[in-house]
């Protein structure tokens, strides 16, 4: 059986808040195969790692630049220089408009100096780090909102592919896994774009399972909501439908998301719903906030 992979979904995203460097550098610490980056592009181009496409949600923009909000009341990523992101604190995610956590038990302090970054700060602090032990973590960007930067007059994937290339970054044996939600966008980083990468097409509705003869045709895996792989579970008991068997039967890998040890609704425990969905489900790697967690399990 090959190795299952593990992936440490915003970093060590259960313990620092999302998408910090200092996130990164703890997931590495805990021995992951990847580490992934979400990817939004600043008003002079800067890929930032960040998840949402505005601001409102992880940093203190609201009372730094008050006055850069759209009518919608957001701040977007997009609007702001790489020197202006620099100077907002990114804080554990939260509700803007209680102010609450979205995960009333994960770091708490509101004191810390958390900063935004990019990607190539990233790449560079994961690549001396893999140097200087002697590890090789592999990297897992996703392109967010091709569609919305299109309209912004941006290309994100040109951009993207472009550091990643310069970084080393060119075929699938170079450990960089690039997602994306964007079916139509990520076909366009395969044909137009003519990426080399392993490409994994991103899936959350249960219509686009049905997708997975056209995904084949240029993706090299799925990653779908772990929800998306049950049929059913009223009984007490979890079974699966057959998309996993399904896409391997088309020769492509299953990276599901997200396992959370602080959220494991359908499941009775955190080892419950890895067993289950390693094992039962057999699906190939999974993104997780507590990313120590699923490698110790999965190297017992
Ligand atoms: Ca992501």
């Amino acid at each position: 059986m090959e190795p299952k992979i593990v992936i440490a979904h915003r970093g060590a995203s259960g313990y620092l808040p999302e998408h910090t460097m200092e996130s990164k550098i703890m997931a590495h610490g805990m021995g992951v195969d990847f580490i992934e980056q979400d990817l939004v592009l600043s008003k002079d181009n800067v890929p930032i790692v960040i998840h949402d496409i505005y601001l409102n949600n992880v940093t203190n923009v609201a009372t730094i630049f008050p006055d850069k909000k759209r009518e919608d009341n957001r701040f977007y990523v997009i609007d702001f220089t790489f020197e202006e992101l620099k100077q907002l604190t990114v804080f554990e995610r939260f509700d803007p408009k209680t102010g609450k956590q979205v995960y009333p038990n994960r770091f708490s302090k509101r004191t810390s100096n958390f900063k935004l970054h990019s990607l190539q700060e990233e790449i560079e602090v994961i690549q001396e780090l893999n140097e200087k032990t002697g590890k090789n973590i592999g990297i897992y960007p996703e392109i967010k909102g091709p569609a919305f930067h299109q309209k912004e007059g941006k290309d994100i994937s040109k951009i993207v592919l472009d550091i990643l290339s310069n970084y080393g970054y060119n075929s699938k044996n170079n450990n960089c896994i690039l997602q994306c939600f964007d079916a139509s966008e990520l076909k366009r980083i395969r044909t137009e774009l003519q990426s080399e990468l392993f490409l994994v097409q991103l899936i959350e509705h249960p219509q686009e399972t049905e997708q997975l003869k056209d995904y084949a045709s240029y993706a090299d895996g799925i990653g779908p909501w772990y929800k998306l792989l049950i049929k059913d579970s009223k009984s007490g008991k979890i079974e699966y439908s057959n998309l996993v068997t399904k896409a391997h039967q088309l020769g492509l890998k299953v990276h599901a998301y997200t396992l959370r040890a602080d959220d494991v609704e359908d499941y009775t425990g955190f080892n419950d719903m890895m067993n289950s969905l390693f094992f039962e489900a057999k699906i190939d790697g999974a993104f997780t906030d507590f990313p120590d967690i699923v490698v110790q399990y999965l190297t017992q």
